[in-house]
């Protein structure tokens, strides 16, 4: 005779966190109406588009559209470049500036 014990014991935690639910009136999880259409721009990258395969430091022109006028690399949010792309930009530009057809820095 097999006696199955179907009671499963389960020790809730008593200093579990409770939800908060507390949405204040007025507050909208979206974010407010100014805001909401920036969210839908979607971001190609501009070489894969072009299907430029590999970017080197010799595309100084190319190059210089992915940098800010003060020098800076402008970053993938901004650029919208994707990751295998920026990677070879910022690779690129760093090459550039070590041969001087770049600037570190416009004052
Ligand atoms: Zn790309």
């Amino acid at each position: 005779m097999e006696e199955q014990n179907t009671e499963i014991k389960r020790a809730a935690p008593a200093s579990a966190p409770a939800p908060m639910q507390n949405s204040a009136p007025g507050q909208d999880s979206r974010p407010p109406f100014h805001r909401r259409r920036f969210e839908v721009r979607k971001k190609v990258c501009r070489l894969c588009a072009d299907k430029v395969d590999k970017i080197t430091y010799k595309n100084v022109q190319v190059l210089k559209t992915f940098m800010m006028d003060s020098g800076k690399i402008i970053a993938r949010r901004m650029s919208g470049a994707c990751a295998k792309h920026q990677r070879q930009i910022t690779k690129a530009i760093k090459q550039n500036r070590n041969i001087a057809s770049l600037p570190y820095e416009m004052k």
